[in-house]
């Protein structure tokens, strides 16, 4: 993979991206995803931000290679402290990292003062959607696109989320599934749901089997594996 040539993960991320953006990518390791919509003249500025000293100087080869220094800048430092107020930043991609800590990268940006609520974002957690899909719902933020595709065995969701007038009322099914993913029922939201079905399954067998004592856990199993089979069927 290079920034000329993405992974389809990342691809679908650059999909999303409006033309004319103001973008900040955090975790942003070699940079290919702001190098690779600079040179697409997609946007018209990028902040390439990096918590890690090894990864930041991929991206800053990166984009001294390309020759993209003018439009693309590349900062060191925790989530959305790379990015001032003279940025005037737009849209925030953030991808390849757990639900969790994107959610507390946002949390903090908020916090700091260092975004305001009003760009648009786009995630794409490893784990835990539905920690990312709660934080979007609590701070107004509509989900406007969602796909979830396949590459090398993992599968991977991307979201697309901008600010809402109204607060956003999403129930525990959408935040879990995603409102758009749940809406498509696509070939590859059946196949991992079918394969989370048959993990949680197996588990509760081997609770079952082995006469575990702890009930609740086995409950919250059950009605999670009820949840999923309501789903699919
Ligand atoms: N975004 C790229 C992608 O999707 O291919 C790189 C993903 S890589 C798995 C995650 C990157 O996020 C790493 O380079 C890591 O150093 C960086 N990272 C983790 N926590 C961060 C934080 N709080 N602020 C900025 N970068 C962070």
């Amino acid at each position: 993979m290079n920034s000329l040539k993405l992974s389809k993960r990342l691809q679908a991320v650059v999909d999303y991206v409006e033309t004319g953006s103001r973008l900040a990518d955090i975790g942003s390791d070699h940079a290919y995803l702001p190098c690779h919509l600079a040179e697409t003249n997609r946007i018209s500025f990028a902040v390439a931000g990096e918590v890690v000293r090894g990864p930041y100087e991929n991206a800053q080869k990166e984009v001294r290679q390309r020759g993209l220094e003018d439009k693309v800048i590349v900062r060191l430092g925790d989530g959305l402290a790379v990015v001032t107020s003279e940025d005037n930043i737009d849209t925030i991609t953030i991808a390849g990292m757990g639900g969790a800590l994107i959610r507390s990268i946002l949390e903090d940006g908020l916090e700091n003062g260092q975004i305001n609520g009003s760009e648009t974002l786009i995630l794409q957690p490893n784990v835990y959607e539905v920690t990312v899909r709660d934080y979007l719902m609590t701070h107004h933020y509509r989900v406007t696109d969602e796909t979830m595709i396949k590459e090398n065995g993992k599968l991977y969701e991307i979201i697309k989320a901008v600010p809402s007038k109204e607060a956003m009322n999403y129930s525990n099914q959408e935040l879990l599934f995603g409102p758009k993913l749940l809406s498509e029922k696509s070939a590859v939201f059946k196949e991992k749901w079918t394969s989370v079905l048959n993990n949680t399954q197996r588990i509760i067998n081997q609770m079952e089997k082995a006469q575990s004592t702890d009930k609740e856990k086995l409950t919250e199993l059950r009605e999670y594996s009820d949840y999923i089979k309501e789903v699919l069927s």
